[in-house]
């Protein structure tokens, strides 16, 4: 079960103990907006259900990444709108089911069967209104931008950008409450994303996991990511070791070796 927490205006972030997921919905006058959508079958429902209790408006659905457990609830949304970035459909439809094997055996292996049961119960919905870098939502009343600012946590991030309101929802490119994850991150492209958000001017950031956080937090993070990207290149010109990398990475040491790895 998630809880809600009003940001503004008709803009909410639901949060999750599982992953410390932060899922959002922004409501204009004619339609609503759901950003991601939970990693399984059952809190893509819970998710449909509870922003049911907000707005009764119909609601198109965008899509941060194509990481499990950004995308993997969308099925009980359809039909509608699933907007993401081209690559995102591309990467889901590429890696999805190898994603929902992976995910439904951590779950299993950890004797957390319930989980495993929704993830391995989950259909893969295909993005079907494809962003490059920009595109604007409509949603009555209020506009949304939807950008792409490079590739930063994945090649192929949204954040959603709600003006009127002071809000931006940044996926994972912004990590509250645990290290950013490195696995499909390009380190040095990554703090030129960040600047692009703090360029927006938006004062309340919405991370992909935990509490939203100020502009103030994403410049620590931006910080903290130039110097990984830093270390990376040292280790990558032979002036530095990847244990001495270790030593001196703000992040630990396996989120620092899987930046090394990339
Ligand atoms: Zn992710």
């Amino acid at each position: 079960m998630g809880r809600w927490i009003d940001v503004a205006d008709g803009v909410l972030v639901r949060r999750y103990e599982e992953l410390d997921l932060s899922v959002g919905l922004v409501v204009g006058s004619a339609r609503c907006l759901v950003v991601d959508t939970g990693g399984d079958a059952g809190q893509g429902a819970e998710l449909a259900a509870a922003v049911r209790e907000v707005t009764p408006l119909p609601w198109s659905v965008v899509l941060t990444h194509a990481h499990f457990d950004h995308g993997f609830g969308t099925e009980a949304f359809t039909p509608c709108p699933v907007w993401a970035h081209d690559r995102c459909r591309t990467q889901l439809m590429a890696t999805g089911a190898d994603q929902r094997a992976k995910w439904a055996r951590h779950y299993r292996e950890r004797g957390e069967h319930g989980v495993a049961d929704r993830i391995d119960a989950v259909r893969i919905v295909p993005p079907d209104n494809l962003v490059d870098d920009r595109a604007v939502l409509d949603l009555g009343g209020r506009e949304v931008a939807l950008l792409h600012f490079g590739p930063a946590h994945s090649d192929h991030d949204l954040v959603v950008h709600v003006p009127d309101a002071g809000v931006v929802f940044a996926g994972d490119l912004v990590e509250h409450g645990a290290p950013p994850q490195f696995g499909d991150a390009y380190p040095q492209e990554w703090p030129a994303a960040l600047d692009a958000i703090l360029a927006l001017d938006a004062p309340i950031v919405l991370p992909g996991h935990g509490e939203p956080v100020d502009r103030e937090f994403v410049r620590r993070q931006r910080a903290d990511l130039a110097a990984v990207a830093e270390l990376c290149r040292a280790v990558a010109a032979g002036t530095l070791t990847a244990e001495q990398a270790v030593a001196r990475s703000p992040f630990p040491e396996q989120f620092t070796l899987d930046a090394l790895a990339r």
